[in-house]
């Protein structure tokens, strides 16, 4: 005999009765919530999470007691109730109960049609989701007849060579089995697994009793919600359609009506104007007592309406912004609840441009989603041809094997960058942030021909120069031909949203910025300064790039000096852009910090450019660029050991720096800049780099007969320098992580070449997640923290901040903010999602919540 589950195992939904989400789950929660509401919702039944479970081991609950909960008669449908939505779970089944003898009543209370269209499409859905036949076999047409119900009820005798069952409580028990089965199978345990649910994720499922919605009165079913998906203004939105069950008006074919007039074709507020005022008085009651937008789905049945279900309003980031800040406008939630409910990261999907999500896409590439945004263009295959593409107007994607400081305007000049090799802190993926152009590094399985100039995408198809791609760089994938855009959408529910962040955290946040673009993108983004100038881009530009190498292939101090000192007033002149566009807010500066060969030609035919525009013989210059190369430049002559061993350059940027003070406090701007020194291991070289830009600031003092003030800082982004930040701090007014560089080092792990086998370590779970996408709070953390103690223990005061990429992901800002930084700094563009982290990770800390409520 069959074993049964225990009677209390499934719970008539009262608004007294003891229904959890994390055992009934959310929809079960949700009818509860919408009963208490006093919304007309049939009479609920919900199964817990265990006993589904115990279902779908065989242990049906004793069914005809279950169906004793409902009028006599009543015909029910089962749905899911996963603990969370997203998790989905199996379709409903609608019309359990339904057999020949209700068939035969039903013909006449609601006619012979509707009675027949209802058994049919209950054969159909039993068929094929409880049974497991074949769709094809029972096809129905929109308004099945009462021919088309005695073929499926044929269809499904012939396929089972048994009669379609007629006792309901079977015809439940089998519903449950069926759908309890489906859920536990590997296919929807790995599917739910990837939107975030745990292995071990619970069903629960909901039995309700039906509302028709066909019938001789107006009858029907829709959905309706108060607010625009796509956007989060108000306004009605969803379909109605009459002699309809369940999400019917929403297909595609179906001849619904609109909701409110509509110049288009019928309504719903013209057809039952009573109805509509109370589906609007269901919004209303909604939004303020369950304190969101809800989707309703409501059935008409004889002229009374029935609210079957409400869910959350699924929503586009720009939405989910601003209901949030909407519904905190209208009191109906606190400021400090809209700001935790939006996610940081969507706001990413705000600041840039982003294929629509119901573009058809066509992937031919997959890499590291390294600077969010889309962008189409024509493919190009070098930075030159980058340029002469922005010079005649037209839109270029940058396609490389990886980029280096040379392509640095070519990147300026293309919409978006796909780059073969590369990692989440490579050069074109921080370069692609900084810019705010969308970035896909690391795409190994393309292959490039610079010769050729064609792409192979790993399925075989060769795309050539000139080829419209686009790069999706928030999903890290290139694909052919241009799909529908987003547009990128700071409105003033953003800056609202944002305002309140502001007043809530307690971290700052300012920007790396290297150029006055830069800047000008930070302070748009109200960031509170800048937080990492990274100088040498700035040696890119147009001329200054044949000074320097001009600097570089100098022979003597003197000759070194004059070189020099043609790129100091360029570099002045960039200071006092910078400081004029930030007008008094902090910024710090970087020193010098790549190896020289950067600056140097790779290629052969760069070479002897360059020896004819030095006037030098090719093989002085081949001899130069051979004599400069390293073994592993990233951990040879760079950063401050460059600055201690050709000190002519360092020296004209200080001297660029203070002149560039003098000027800004000349304009009415207080300034107070902070130097930087990169790759510090050794606190000497703090010493020798601040005893050389201290006689600097002195002759600067003296030949313009004004003081001014400046800070010291130490970049620290070696593993020594972490570990020895007690000696520096003497020396040092802050200390800034690089964890870039860090990262790096500790795991002695190239950061240019990581790509590679990146998503391989990820998959085997060799590694959580990319070390350089976020911090790795173990090992580089263990670092940050005995660094901070060390570093406040000899200098209390001493300022704290993080400058690697890092800065902008909300997992670091709460590491720094709990070890007590001061500041995090990251791109430009990602500024808005820093402050909004850094709020809401100032707003979980115990009582802060309350403290701001309050
Ligand atoms: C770092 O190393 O973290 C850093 C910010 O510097 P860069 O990326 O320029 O090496
Ligand atoms: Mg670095």
């Amino acid at each position: 005999m069959q074993k049964h589950a225990d009677f209390k195992d499934f719970t008539l939904i009262t608004p007294t009765a003891a229904i959890a989400a994390d055992q009934h789950g959310g929809r079960a929660k949700c009818l509860q919530r919408l009963i208490r509401l006093d919304l007309p919702v049939p009479r609920t039944v919900a199964l817990s999470f265990a006993v589904v479970h115990a279902v779908a081991a065989g242990q049906l609950p004793d069914t005809k007691q279950l169906l004793g909960l409902f009028a006599e008669g009543a015909l029910v449908s089962v749905r899911p109730s996963s603990q969370d939505p997203d998790w989905g779970g199996p379709g409903a089944v609608l019309n359990i109960g339904m057999n020949d003898a209700r068939y035969v009543d039903l013909c006449e209370t609601m006619g012979k049609p509707a009675a027949a269209a209802l058994y049919a499409r209950f054969v159909r859905a039993f068929a094929i989701h409880v049974a497991r036949l074949d769709p094809d076999e029972f096809d129905l047409p929109a308004h099945p007849t009462p021919d088309d119900l005695s073929a499926a009820l044929a269809a499904y005798e012939t396929e089972t060579d048994s009669a379609f069952p007629q006792d309901p409580a079977q015809q439940l028990g089998e519903v449950l089995r069926s759908m309890a089965r489906t859920w536990e199978s590997t296919t929807a345990r790995l599917l739910r697994q990837a939107k975030g649910a745990p292995a071990d994720a619970g069903l629960g499922l909901v039995v309700q009793e039906m509302a028709m919605g066909v019938g001789a009165a107006e009858s029907g079913s829709g959905v309706i919600q108060f607010v625009s998906s796509d956007t989060g203004e108000p306004g009605v939105t969803g379909r109605y359609l009459s002699q309809s069950q369940g999400r019917e008006a929403l297909s595609p074919n179906a001849q619904a009506s609109y909701l409110t007039r509509d110049p288009r074709g019928a309504s719903l507020e013209e057809l039952c104007p009573d109805i509509f005022t109370q589906l609007m008085a269901c919004g209303d009651i909604a939004r303020t007592r369950l304190r969101e937008e809800m989707q309703v789905e409501f059935t008409i049945d004889s002229g009374g309406l029935h609210v079957l279900d409400a869910v959350r309003v699924v929503r586009s980031a720009r939405a989910d912004v601003r209901i949030a800040v909407d519904l905190a406008k209208a009191g109906i939630i606190p400021k400090t609840e809209a700001l935790m409910r939006v996610e940081p990261r969507a706001l990413n999907e705000l600041l840039h441009r982003q294929v629509d999500e119901r573009a058809k896409r066509d992937p031919i590439a997959t890499g590291i989603a390294a600077s969010p945004g889309a962008a189409a263009g024509k493919i190009v295959f070098t930075a030159n041809d980058a340029q002469a593409s922005a010079a005649r107007g037209e839109a270029c994607v940058l396609v490389r094997r990886e980029t280096t400081p040379e392509d640095i305007r070519g990147m300026h000049a293309a919409a978006a960058v796909l780059t073969e090799r590369g990692g989440m802190t490579s050069h074109a993926a921080v370069i692609g942030r900084g810019l705010g152009v969308p970035c896909v590094v690391g795409a190994s399985e393309i292959q490039l021909d610079a010769r050729q100039k064609t792409l192979l995408t790993p399925d075989g198809r060769t795309f050539r120069e000139g080829d419209t791609i686009t790069i999706d760089g928030s999903a890290g994938e290139a694909l052919a031909g241009e799909p529908k855009m987003r547009e990128a959408a700071l409105d003033d529910t953003f800056r609202t949203l944002l305002g309140w962040a502001d007043e809530v955290r307690d971290i700052g946040v300012r920007a790396n910025a290297d150029t006055p673009a830069d800047a000008q993108t930070a302070r748009n983004f109200e960031a509170e300064g800048i937080g990492l100038c990274r100088t040498e881009h700035m040696f890119f530009e147009g001329d200054r790039l044949t000074v320097m190498r001009e600097m570089i292939f100098a022979d003597s101090s003197d000759d070194r000096r004059a070189a020099v000192d043609r790129l100091l007033p360029m570099q002045r002149q960039d200071f006092v852009q910078l400081f004029g566009i930030m007008r008094g807010l902090p910024v710090c500066i970087r020193l010098f910090d790549p190896p020289l060969h950067e600056f140097l030609p790779s290629s052969r035919d760069g070479m002897r450019d360059l020896a004819e525009a030095l006037g030098l013989p090719l093989a002085d210059v081949t001899h130069r660029v051979e004599a400069l190369s390293e073994f592993n430049p990233m951990l040879g002559m760079r950063g401050v050991r460059l600055g201690i061993s050709v000190p002519e350059i360092y020296d004209m940027q200080v001297r660029a720096i203070f002149e560039a003070t003098v000027e800004a406090m000349q304009q009415g701007i207080d300034i107070t800049p902070e130097i930087m020194i990169p790759l510090v291991s050794a606190q000497r070289e703090v010493e020798l780099v601040r005893s050389r830009i201290d006689a600097v600031a002195a002759a600067v003092r003296a030949e313009r007969g004004t003081n001014f003030q400046f800070k010291l800082g130490v970049m620290v982004e070696t593993p020594r320098a972490a570990l020895r930040a007690g000696d520096i701090a003497e020396t040092a007014a802050f200390l800034s992580f690089g964890t870039n560089d860090l990262t790096q080092m500790t795991y002695g792990l190239s950061r240019d070449d990581a790509g590679r086998f990146m998503s391989n370590y990820v998959q085997q779970e060799v590694f959580h997640e990319d070390p350089f996408h976020r911090l790795d709070i173990q090992g580089v953390g263990e670092l940050l923290s005995i660094a901070a103690e060390r570093g406040r223990f000899v200098r209390p005061e001493v300022v704290l901040s993080i400058c690697g990429e890092h800065g902008g992901d909300s997992l670091a800002i709460e590491f720094c903010r709990k070890a007590g930084f001061n500041y995090v700094s990251c791109s430009p563009f990602r500024v808005p999602v820093a402050r909004l982290a850094a709020a809401q990770v100032t707003l979980q800390d115990d009582g802060n919540i309350k403290a701001f409520d309050s």
